[in-house]
């Protein structure tokens, strides 16, 4: 018989699959897998010898293997490039802020979006990833920090791939990770980053998790907007908006509007202007991204005096602004910079 993977069942589905044996076992195994860090049964020593036994024939625990690790010379922000069980990879990120570890993880092998300024989408999509493997993201990360008694504290769902093509897997990813019996991690402590796939949003509301909405905006025109992201010809930016205004009226949630800075192309003060009009009276905010090099674009980052006139005018126009603390750019871990293979 195959031995079957048991990473990811939800405690319902570990129960049915553990019968004839007591539900509690189920129990056992998942605070094994999901709360320390235990691939095999051989360590799970509150089961006697002989069970561990059953178990490991019929069973096996399987996370993404490491392939590379990079830390960033302030010591701050370290990327992982997993394998899953295809061989395929994708880029895990942690953040060490001084609010607490940030982790941010890709939804797909590859992405189609093909934006013009992202290193992710260059070779377009691969697959989906499942709510297994973006479990096992997570759980990898907190076994590595659980070396120096740390753990994540919170998640952006940013890295490679457009979370809300995904979305099933995504949702699915998300609700296991907020049981108590894994990391009971809070809604309100994650944040999906989209590009504006609006019938997602929709629906995304519909599943009233109050997790925190991030747009990637980028332009605020049409014409600038679809050169720059093709997906702008399915979800133009007006039903983007109100997509975004519906999401923060139904969860009260402010929408953060993502604005990555390419200089000379949506850096002047008319974008500026432009941009504080559309989003007038929206619950909303603003994070603006100066780019970060991709080899393979041609994009060049905004001068800091640019950055400094937008933020400014944005600040002085009602609009409640941050410019993105850019971090691990030396170990290309940065927005936009992440792929498959480093
Ligand atoms: N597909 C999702 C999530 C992945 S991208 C989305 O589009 O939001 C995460 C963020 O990084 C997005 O705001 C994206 O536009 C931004 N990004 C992509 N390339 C970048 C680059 N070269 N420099 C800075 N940010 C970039």
């Amino acid at each position: 018989m195959e031995r079957k993977n048991i990473f990811g069942l939800t405690l319902d589905e570990l129960e049915t699959e553990l019968l004839p044996l007591p539900k509690f076992r189920a129990k056992q195994v998942a605070a094994w897998i999901y709360q320390r860090g235990v691939t095999s049964f051989d360590e799970m020593s509150d089961l006697s010898k002989n069970l561990r036994g059953e178990l490991a024939e019929k069973f096996f625990v399987q996370l993404p293997q490491l392939v590379k690790q990079l830390d960033s010379a302030d010591g701050l922000t370290t990327k992982f490039l997993l394998k899953f069980s295809d061989d395929t990879a994708v880029e895990t990120v942690l953040m060490r802020h001084d609010y607490g570890n940030s982790i941010c993880i890709s939804t797909q092998v590859g992405c189609a979006m093909g934006c013009k300024f992202c290193a992710s989408t260059l070779k377009g999509l691969d697959r989906n990833l499942t709510a297994a493997e973006m479990l096992g993201e997570i759980i990898f990360i907190q076994n590595f920090l659980r070396g120096t008694n740390e753990k994540v504290d919170t998640l952006v769902i940013m890295g490679t791939g457009e979370p809300l093509v995904n979305f099933d897997n995504v949702i699915k990813m998300l609700r296991l990770l907020h049981e108590p019996y894994t990391l009971g991690l809070s809604y309100r402590k994650v944040t999906i980053s989209t590009c504006g796939i609006v019938p997602a949003i929709k629906q995304l509301i519909e599943e009233k998790i109050p997790v925190t909405l991030s747009i990637s905006l980028h332009a605020p025109t049409n014409k600038l907007r679809s050169e720059i992201m093709p997906i702008n010809s399915a979800f133009s930016l007006n039903e983007v908006l109100k997509a975004g205004n519906d999401y923060a009226n139904s969860t009260g949630r402010r929408v953060t509007y993502e604005y990555i800075l390419l200089g000379g192309v949506n850096d002047t003060e008319e974008h500026a202007r432009q941009l504080a009009k559309i989003l007038d009276g929206q619950l909303a905010s603003v994070n603006l991204i100066p780019v970060n090099p991709v080899d393979e674009r041609n994009f060049k980052p905004p001068t800091h005096n640019a950055t400094q006139k937008f933020f400014h005018f944005l600040a002085t126009h009602g609009i409640n602004v941050t410019i993105r603390k850019e971090m691990g750019a030396d170990v290309n871990a940065a927005c936009g910079q992440l792929r498959a293979n480093s």
